[in-house]
C-alpha cells in the first residue's frame, strides 16, 4: 500500500459566487421551476467534485452536498417528518423538505440551532412518536451520480447514529434505546446497499464524541458500532470526529471500525498526546485532521509536517489519511477572488481550495519525502515569516498594553448597591423603567442611503444628515410612546460587528469570503489579522446627537469584545483570550469617549457570549474567566454614576448565572418571551440582584402583542424578581421589524407597564 492518502471531509455548498444561494432563492420565489432548480444544483455539485479531483484528492466526499442542511437530509431520509406537514409516505417531496426548513401557511418550520460551537445552524429533527423508515438512500444516490457522471468513486458521508440522535428532539432520554433499535436496521440497510454498489469507505460523522460524554453514552456508541459492523463487515467505516479531541479516547479506539478521524488542530494537541501515550490500533486507518477546517489562515507547512512525523512515529504511514480537521463547510471557497485585499493579508489566507492544495502538499511530503515539496516548503516559510513579522500584524504598544494588565480583578469603583443609589439620584427613573435593545427598523430607505454613500453618490454630509433625520424621527417617536430610556436606533450600522471592525485597527474585510450560516443565508465574517487597536471614536457622534434632542437618557450602544471575537475569523498565532483583551482595551476607549461626551448610560451587547462556550464542560470555567474579564475591562473604568447595560439574546442562564453576575453590569436585558416559564423557574433557584430587563415580547414576528399578554408576563416575572430591579423591554433589537408594528407594539408595552406600575411599589 502506498504511504498515506489525501482526503476531504466535506466541501462548501454555496458555490464560488453563491450560485447555490441564488438558485435556492430563485426557486423559492417562483422565478425558476423545479426542473431548472434541480439542474442548477446538480451542476454545482458535480463541479465541486470535479474540482477536488483536479486537485488530486484521493478520497472525495459525496453526499456532503445538500439542498438546505445535512441534518435535515438525515431526518427526511429516515422519514422523520412531523405530522403537521401532511406527509403521506414515500420519498419526501421537495415542497415538504423546504416546509420543514422554512415553514409554510399551515405549519411552522422545525427549530434551528447551532451545529456544535460553529456559526452554522442545522435543522433539529423531531422524532415525536414517528416510526422511522428509509425513504431513500441518499448517500447511495450521491455515490452513483459521481460515479456515473464523472467516474469518481466517492466516499459517502453521513451523520452517525449517536450524533444524529443526540442532536434531535421530541423524545424522552429513556426512549433512546428504543430509538436506537429502530434506527440501526435503517443504517444497516443504507450501508448494505452501499457495499453492494462497491463502496469501499463510508465516512460516519460523530462529532458528539468530542463533547463531555459519560461512560454510559460510550457503551451505547459501542453497541451501535458493533451492530453495524456485524451486519455489514465488508464495508469500512471511517468514524469521523472533529471540533476537538475525543473525550473517551481509550474506548473510541476499540470500536470495530476501519478508521478513526481525529482533529489535530483544536484542543491543544490532546489527540496527539493520546496517540503517543495510549497508542493507536495498527489495524485501523488514522484520519489525520491536520489542516484547519474552521479557520482561514494559510498553514505553516513546516509545523504541519513536523506534527505529521510525530503521528507517524506511532501509526504506520500507510495507514494515514491527510485531511482537514473538519468539513470545509465552515470556510469560504477561494482566496483567488480577493483582488482588493492587501497583499500581506491575502497571502496569509487559505480558504477551502487552498486548504485542499495544502492537504495535497502534506500528502506528497508523506509519500515522497520532504525533497519532493522542497520549493513549496521554502515559499511557504517565506510567506509565514513575512506575515508573522509584519508591522500590520504586530503593534508593540498593543502587546504591551495587554501584557501590563494586572492579573487582579478589574472592577468598578463601588459595588452594585452603592452605584444603584447614585445612579437613581441622577436619573430618578420610575419603577419598571421601559427601554428597547438598540436598533429600530432598517428600512429599504436606510439601506439605500448607505449604498449611495458607499458608492460615493452621496457625500459624508448628505449621509450624516440622513442619519440625523432618522435619529430625530425616532427620538420623537420614543418620547411620544412614553419610553423612559431611549436609544438612537443604530441606523448607521449594517451589522453590529462589521461596523466596529471597519473602524478598529487590525481588521480586514474580504470581498467574497462568504460562509453558510443557515439555509441560503450566508455571512461574511470580518477577519482579525493583526493587533486590534482603537483609532478614533466610533459611536460618539450619533449618540451625542440623539442625546441633544431629549432630556431623557439615551443609551450609548456598542458591541462587546466577546461577541466581536466570536463572530469573526480570528488570527491563530496568539490566543483567543489575548485577542479579546486587545478588543476590550480598544472598546474601553470608546466607552470612555462616550462618558466624556455626556453619555452616561452605555450598553455593551454580548449576544454571542454563550456560543463561545467550549464543547467540553470542563473547559467552561477558563473561557468564562477571560470572557468576563474582557467585558469588565471594557466597562469598568467609568464613574459610579455611569450605568452599564448589557444585552444577550437568550435566557439559558441557569448553567452560568454566576458569570453573568460577575460581568457586574448594572442592567442586563435578555430574551425571554418564548421561554418565560423556564426563566421564571431558573430565577427561583438562583438569586440575581442587579437590574434585569426581561423581554416581554418576541421581536421575531410582525405580530403586535396585546397589552394583557404583557401584563401577565410582567406580573409573573415579579413573582421571582424584585420590582426595583426589573426593567421592561422587547426581546431583542427591532432592526428587522416594520415601522408601524414597532410603534404599536411599543405603545402596548408602555400601556402594560403603566397598568402594572399602578399596582406595585418599589421594593427597597
Ligand atoms: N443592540 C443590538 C440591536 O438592537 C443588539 C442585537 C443583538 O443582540 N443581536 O440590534
Ligand atoms: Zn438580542
Amino acid at each position: 500500500m502506498s504511504k498515506g492518502r489525501s482526503s476531504n471531509l466535506g466541501y462548501p455548498r454555496i458555490g464560488e459566487n453563491r450560485e447555490w444561494k441564488k438558485g435556492l432563492e430563485a426557486f423559492w420565489a417562483g422565478i425558476i421551476e423545479e426542473e431548472e432548480f434541480l439542474a442548477q444544483m446538480k451542476k454545482g455539485r458535480l463541479h465541486h467534485l470535479q474540482k477536488q479531483r483536479e486537485m488530486g484528492i484521493d478520497l472525495i466526499p459525496v453526499n456532503d452536498f445538500t439542498m438546505y442542511d445535512h441534518m435535515l437530509d438525515m431526518a427526511v431520509m429516515f422519514g422523520y417528518v412531523p405530522k403537521r406537514y401532511d406527509y403521506a409516505g414515500g420519498v419526501v417531496p421537495l415542497s415538504t423538505y423546504f416546509a420543514m426548513a422554512r415553514g409554510n401557511q399551515n405549519a411552522v418550520a422545525c427549530e434551528m440551532t447551532k451545529w456544535f460551537n460553529t456559526n452554522y445552524h442545522y435543522i433539529v429533527p423531531e422524532f415525536q412518536d414517528i416510526k422511522p423508515i428509509l425513504t431513500e438512500n441518499k448517500p447511495l444516490l450521491a455515490y452513483r451520480e459521481a460515479k456515473e457522471k464523472l467516474g469518481i468513486k466517492g466516499k459517502p458521508v453521513m451523520v452517525g447514529p449517536y450524533t444524529f440522535i443526540k442532536l434531535s428532539k421530541g423524545f424522552d432520554p429513556l426512549q433512546i434505546p428504543a430509538i436506537i433499535l429502530q434506527l440501526i436496521p435503517l443504517y444497516v440497510q443504507v450501508l448494505t446497499e452501499l457495499a453492494q454498489e462497491g463502496v469501499e469507505w463510508v465516512q460516519m460523522d460523530e462529532p458528539i464524541l468530542v463533547t463531555s460524554l459519560s461512560e454510559d453514552d460510550m457503551k451505547t456508541v459501542s453497541y451501535i458500532y458493533e451492530q453495524l459492523h456485524e451486519a455489514v463487515p465488508q464495508l469500512q467505516i471511517m468514524l469521523q470526529t472533529y471540533f476537538g479531541s475525543v473525550t473517551l479516547y481509550k474506548e473510541v479506539i476499540k470500536l470495530p471500525v476501519g478508521g478513526i478521524g481525529l482533529d489535530f488542530v483544536h484542543d491543544a494537541g490532546r489527540n496527539l498526546e493520546h496517540i503517543s501515550t495510549i497508542g493507536f490500533p495498527q489495524d485501523k486507518v488514522l484520519g489525520a485532521g491536520l489542516i484547519d477546517g474552521r479557520n482561514i489562515w494559510r498553514a505553516d507547512l513546516a509545523h504541519k509536517t513536523n506534527l505529521l512525523s510525530k503521528i507517524t512515529g506511532h501509526v504506520d504511514a500507510s495507514h494515514v489519511w491527510i485531511q482537514p480537521s473538519s468539513s470545509l463547510l465552515h470556510v469560504p471557497i477561494s482566496v483567488k477572488q480577493e483582488t482588493q485585499l492587501d497583499t500581506l493579508v491575502k497571502d496569509s489566507l487559505a480558504f477551502a481550495d487552498e486548504k485542499l492544495i495544502e492537504i495535497k502538499h502534506v500528502t506528497d511530503w508523506l509519500q515522497n519525502g520532504a525533497e519532493s515539496i522542497k520549493e513549496v516548503l521554502a515559499e511557504n516559510q517565506t510567506i509565514i515569516e513575512r506575515v508573522a513579522t509584519s508591522g500590520a500584524r504586530n503593534r508593540p504598544h498593543v502587546h504591551e498594553a495587554v501584557a501590563s494588565l494586572k492579573s487582579d480583578q478589574i472592577g468598578r469603583i463601588s459595588n452594585y448597591e452603592q452605584r444603584r443609589q447614585k445612579q437613581q439620584n441622577v436619573w430618578h427613573l420610575p419603577i419598571l423603567p421601559t427601554t428597547t435593545i438598540g436598533s429600530f427598523p432598517q428600512t429599504t430607505e436606510v439601506r439605500q442611503a448607505r449604498n449611495r454613500w458607499r458608492k460615493g453618490e452621496w457625500s459624508n454630509e448628505q449621509y450624516d444628515q440622513f442619519i440625523q433625520a432618522e435619529i430625530r424621527e425616532w427620538i420623537e417617536i420614543q418620547e411620544k410612546v412614553g419610553l423612559d430610556v431611549l436609544v438612537h436606533g443604530e441606523f448607521e450600522r449594517t451589522d453590529m460587528v462589521e461596523f466596529f471592525g471597519e473602524k478598529l485597527g487590525g481588521f480586514a474585510f474580504t470581498k467574497n469570503g462568504w460562509v453558510q450560516s443557515y439555509g441560503s443565508r450566508c455571512v461574511k465574517p470580518p477577519v482579525i489579522y493583526g493587533d486590534v487597536e482603537f483609532i478614533e471614536a466610533m459611536t460618539v457622534k450619533e449618540s451625542v446627537y440623539a442625546q441633544s434632542l431629549t432630556t431623557r437618557p439615551v443609551k450609548g450602544m456598542i458591541t462587546g469584545p466577546v461577541t466581536i471575537l466570536n463572530w469573526s475569523f480570528v488570527r491563530d498565532d496568539i490566543t483567543r483570550q489575548q485577542v479579546t483583551y486587545q478588543i476590550a482595551l480598544a472598546l474601553q476607549k470608546e466607552v470612555e469617549a462616550l462618558e466624556a461626551n455626556g453619555i452616561t448610560m452605555i450598553q455593551v451587547d454580548e449576544p454571542a457570549l454563550r456560543e463561545g462556550l467550549p464543547l467540553k464542560k470542563t473547559e467552561w470555567e477558563a473561557y468564562l474567566g477571560w470572557a468576563v474579564k474582557a467585558f469588565r475591562l471594557t466597562t469598568a473604568s467609568v464613574k459610579d454614576t455611569t450605568q452599564i447595560h448589557t444585552h444577550m439574546c437568550y435566557c439559558e442562564f441557569h448553567d452560568f448565572i454566576d458569570s453573568i453576575s460577575d460581568l457586574d453590569a448594572d442592567v442586563i436585558s435578555i430574551e425571554t418571551s418564548r421561554s418565560h416559564g423556564e426563566l421564571i423557574h431558573s430565577f427561583h433557584h438562583h438569586s440575581y440582584n442587579k437590574g434585569i430587563g426581561l423581554g416581554v415580547y418576541d421581536i421575531h414576528s410582525p405580530r403586535v402583542p396585546a397589552v394583557q399578554e404583557m401584563v401577565k408576563m410582567i406580573e409573573n416575572a415579579l413573582l421571582v424578581l424584585e420590582s426595583r430591579q426589573f426593567w421592561i423591554n422587547p426581546d431583542c433589537g427591532l432592526k428587522t421589524r416594520g415601522h408601524k408594528e414597532t410603534i404599536a407594539s411599543l405603545e402596548n408595552m408602555v400601556t402594560a407597564t403603566r397598568m402594572v406600575r399602578n399596582n406595585v411599589t418599589a421594593t427597597p
